[in-house]
């Protein structure tokens, strides 16, 4: 806090996996000698650069442009690009740090990183996106690359902006390398990568469900945020005989009682990726009831999967969750649940899992997207899924096997932490003091 004071979201994510590998790291008197909580909590490196474009007035406006490189004792320097105007370095450390733990949980050869900037693409024309992309990248592009730092999407970077920003990558560093994941199809991408996400969280909830010897079949489900990872959480609750009765953006919710349909899906998804509409579109549609400015989680679910940001669900926000009977809580999001509704889900003694462990389903698919791209070769949508699903399993397997109380809980925040923790430490011991 000395070093880096006015950094919330950063202190919050540190302090989360700290203060639950405390045990493990104790019986590791050389991790203290080699001083590793401290390099653990400064980053390799952070780039932060000024972003100038011109608007469709002919203004020229400014940004801040960011790239966190966290760390890279387990592979390339790999996390998302987050565009949105509550971008900060705050925020982007905390994600970043966070990577770091998550990528070493998937077991495949990723360090963590992020980056972005406070550039909201909503409300600008396609022109203006790819004219702020194109001068993110003229900075972005000299710090990456397939072995060094391979960015990818988040909050305000899907599709359309990934493919803008390799456009311009590809043509600054004159080589043709998948040096971006989440790439369109025709150039690169992997199957299911935009779905990964989504369908990993959900796979990793019937994981947790299992446990209690129960699944999705006629469970009620609230779902916030309408974007990339809601979208297809809810594509695949459907798919597994679950209802959703709510979505969200930054304006507000809708509670839709007989359920979003896959029809209803269908026209999220133009709405929301196609028209960049506002989710009380839906509720107009349909007729269905719109909560401006609020949060969907008073709302009467089994199972809550949170999916649009940090800090969206609050300690207040839990307690009505577990009051009216809620049985699990999977995160799509990162560190949506605040310190404070953890403890209330973990005293409740629900199935909590972390975004960290129930979200990492996405880089998941990034890092068989990057092994595609080296052997230049691509796999089947039945052949990536059957690997994400077994990623998820063995996620679930690792958190259990470091996260399972003395009366039999599972503590996922904390088996996650150590099991993502203990191979970063051990890389880092091998790799000596660098
Ligand atoms: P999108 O930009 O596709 O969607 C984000 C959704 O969340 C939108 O509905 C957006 O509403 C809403 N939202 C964003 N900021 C806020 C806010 N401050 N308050 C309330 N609602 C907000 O992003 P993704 O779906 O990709 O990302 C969602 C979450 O999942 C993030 O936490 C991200 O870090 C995490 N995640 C994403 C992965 C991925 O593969 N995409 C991988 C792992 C985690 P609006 O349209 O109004 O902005």
């Amino acid at each position: 806090k000395r070093r880096f004071p006015n950094e919330p979201e950063y202190h919050q994510a540190v302090e989360e996996v700290l203060s639950t590998i405390e045990d493990e790291y104790n019986k590791h008197p050389e991790f203290d000698k080699a001083n590793l909580i401290e390099r653990l909590c400064i980053p390799d490196r952070v780039f932060q650069f000024r972003v100038t474009w011109m608007d469709d007035k002919g203004n020229i406006q400014t940004n801040m442009g960011y790239r966190i490189q966290h760390n890279n004792v387990i592979g390339p320097y790999k996390g998302g690009l987050r565009f949105h105007s509550s971008v900060n370095l705050s925020i982007l450390k905390f994600l970043a740090f966070e990577q770091t733990f998550k990528n070493s949980l998937t077991t495949l050869p990723m360090g963590g990183a992020k980056g972005g900037s406070d550039f909201s693409p909503r409300g600008k024309s396609n022109a203006e996106v790819m004219r702020f992309v194109q001068s993110f990248m003229l900075e972005l592009w000299k710090h990456i690359g397939p072995d060094q730092d391979v960015p990818a999407g988040d909050i305000g970077v899907g599709g359309r902006e990934i493919g803008f920003m390799f456009g311009m990558y590809k043509k600054l560093c004159k080589e043709f390398t998948g040096t971006f994941t989440g790439k369109g199809r025709e150039y690169g991408g992997s199957l299911i990568r935009p779905e990964a996400t989504g369908y990993g969280n959900i796979y990793f909830l019937m994981e947790m469900l299992k446990t209690k010897g129960t699944d999705l079949k006629g469970k009620v489900c609230t779902v916030s945020g309408s974007g990339n990872v809601a979208q297809y959480t809810i594509e695949k609750v459907l798919e597994l005989g679950g209802k959703v009765v709510t979505c969200s953006d930054s304006d507000g919710y809708v509670y839709d009682p007989d359920g979003i349909d896959s029809e209803k899906l269908a026209y999220i998804m133009e709405l929301k990726n196609v028209y960049r509409g506002r989710i009380r579109e839906y509720a107009e549609k349909y007729g269905c009831k719109y909560v401006e400015g609020a949060k969907p989680w008073g709302e009467k679910c089994d199972i809550a999967l949170p999916s649009a940001t940090q800090n969206e669900l609050n300690g207040d926000h839990a307690k009505t969750l577990v009051a009216n009977g809620c049985i699990a809580v999977s995160e799509g999001a990162n560190m949506p649940s605040t310190p404070e509704a953890i403890k209330v889900f973990q005293d409740a003694k629900i199935l909590y899992a972390p975004g960290k462990a129930a979200n990492a389903g996405g880089v998941s698919v990034s890092g068989l997207e990057m092994s595609q791209n080296s052997i230049r070769l691509s796999w089947s949508t039945e052949e990536v899924d059957a690997k994400l699903k077994s990623i998820m399993q063995n996620i679930h397997e690792a958190c259990v096997k470091y996260g399972t109380e003395a009366d039999g809980y599972v503590n996922y925040v904390k088996g996650a932490n150590v099991a993502g923790f203990m191979k970063v430490a051990n890389a880092m011991m091998a790799q000596g003091i660098v």
